[in-house]
């Protein structure tokens, strides 16, 4: 008998990825750079379903049932050129290769046509969860052809999350869709954490709570709209002690945020797309702060507020202020990463269904939240909508936490507390509702210095001003 499926590079995520297919009664072909890992699977997990090891290009390729579907989970970059290049002479035209690791999408488009010219399908492919993720369920956004789809999304919806009996995963779009997807995902994951831990550190600056009790407020938050998976990992990570010093575990832990890259990346496409993605830049930009020991002088050094604390009538309220101005920050959030998809969509002509993208982040993946159904159902009733900020729901969240959430941003200004999250977030609201923005007065300066011309609110064209000369007099460029 042959594999319907099978899985190169077998670390962690392959590995759990091919148990997951095998405990859902697949047949998986297996196969890895060094055998090691290939056996220590069977030997392991052998008894989960039906594997089919190979310890060679050949063998693996033989194993399979055609169209053969090939998903790598190697090392993203250089690795996942190399084991393509090792695959792609062995197989056969209408063959599928899925690259399920973290590539950049750029890649993952250039390794799709270049496949494409060979007769193959390749099918970049996001998947989050993590490790456990990829055992019990993932949230999987796969990219490449639609053709290709028909034969693997069956299998990827298997062993996808599930949400009300829906899997999380879906066709997102040609070629590099997937991938962007994904990135934008966790360019989400990284605002969405951002404006958490602010939350805490405002808890904690301006009420003095200590973690313990954080963790409950962060509890009870987690029973309401803000239910997530990130909320309630907070609570645990707050509540958890050290065991050798006997401290808050956060108080223990370095207080340097390290990054993989995919929050960069998300920044740097948002860059090239021209979609002010302010809050994940924010949260990538908090992480590089933490990480410059050498620019962190301190407060002896930096003059400013002194940390007091708010005190009675000011105290009272503050968590639920926190709790509106952390819903409202992360509206804004989502409405800007969902921008960039809209933006990615027409910049490489992707057809992406934006309420299936929340619909299959609903589960599997680390932002996974109830938060994600509303999105579903906002893109639903109106798939052309220009930001989430203005939809029923969500629009009317957002007018109700106007006052905490102003009150919060000038509290943590007062107090000294840094909120690069929610502080963007609500320069961003307030940019989208200002009736004149001082754009205006930047195209007179570039107007001035490098002849740059404007256009004018009464008139169609373009002009320019002659700055130089005594009567400034304008002329139509
Ligand atoms: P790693 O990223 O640590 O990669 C290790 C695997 O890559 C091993 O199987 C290794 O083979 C193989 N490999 C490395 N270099 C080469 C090469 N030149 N040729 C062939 N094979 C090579 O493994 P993970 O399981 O952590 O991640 C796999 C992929 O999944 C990555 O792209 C990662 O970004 C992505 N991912 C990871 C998540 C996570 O939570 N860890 C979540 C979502 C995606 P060998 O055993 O021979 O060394």
């Amino acid at each position: 008998d042959k594999a319907s499926i099978g899985v190169t590079g077998l670390a962690v995520m392959g590995r759990n990825l091919a148990r997951n297919l095998a405990r859902h009664g697949h047949t998986v072909a297996l196969h890895n750079r060094t055998d090691k890992r290939t056996r220590e699977l069977v030997d392991q997990f052998g008894s989960e379903g039906e594997f089919i090891p190979a310890y060679s290009a050949r063998e693996f390729v033989d194993a399979l049932e055609r169209p053969r579907q090939i998903v790598i989970m190697v090392k993203a970059g250089e690795p996942t050129d190399a084991v393509i290049e090792e695959f792609a002479p062995l197989l056969e035209s209408g063959d599928v290769i899925v690259d399920a690791g973290n590539a950049h999408f750029a890649d993952t488009r250039r390794r799709e046509a270049q496949l494409r010219e060979r007769g193959l399908h390749f099918v970049g492919t996001g998947v989050s969860g993590g490790e456990e993720g990829a055992l019990h369920g993932p949230s999987i956004m796969p990219g490449g052809s639609k053709a290709s789809y028909e034969s693997l999304g069956p299998l990827l919806e298997d062993i996808s999350a599930k949400v009300d009996g829906d899997p999380c995963c879906t066709h997102i779009g040609a070629d590099g869709a997937g991938h962007f997807v994904k990135m934008v995902h966790n360019g989400i994951e990284y605002a969405d954490m951002q404006l958490i831990a602010e939350s805490f550190d405002l808890l904690r600056g301006a009420l003095g709570h200590e973690p313990a009790q954080i963790a409950e407020v962060f509890r009870t938050w987690n029973t309401g709209r803000l239910d997530s998976y990130l909320i309630e990992i907070t609570a645990q990570v707050l509540a958890h002690t050290d065991a050798g010093t006997g401290k808050p575990f956060v108080d223990v832990v370095a207080d340097q945020a390290e990054q993989k890259g995919t929050g960069r990346w998300t920044v740097q496409i948002g860059l090239d797309l021209g979609v002010p993605i302010s809050g994940i830049a924010e949260a990538v930009f908090a992480r590089s702060l933490s990480g410059h020991a050498d620019l962190r002088i301190g407060s002896r050094e930096l003059p400013g507020p002194s940390r007091s604390k708010l005190k009675g009538a000011e105290a009272e309220g503050f968590a639920d202020d926190v709790e509106r101005a952390l819903y409202a920050s992360k509206i804004v959030a989502y409405a800007q990463g969902f921008n960039q998809i809209q933006a990615g969509g027409s910049e490489y002509g992707w057809d992406i269904d934006l309420g299936a993208v929340a619909s299959i982040w609903r589960g599997g993946c680390i932002i996974r939240a109830k938060f994600l159904d509303d999105i579903r159902g906002a893109y639903e009733a109106e798939p052309g909508l220009p930001t989430l900020l203005t939809s029923g729901g969500f629009n009317a969240a957002v007018a109700d936490a106007q006052d905490s959430w102003r009150r919060v941003v000038a509290t943590a200004a007062q107090l000294g507390i840094p909120t690069p999250g929610f502080s963007t977030a609500l320069a961003y609201y307030d940019g989208l509702r200002a009736p004149r923005l001082p754009a205006a007065l930047i195209q007179g300066q570039r107007d001035f210095f490098g002849a740059h011309t404007y256009r004018r609110t009464d008139r169609d064209g373009a002009f320019h001003t002659a700055w130089a000369t005594d009567d400034r007099a304008e002329s139509e460029a």
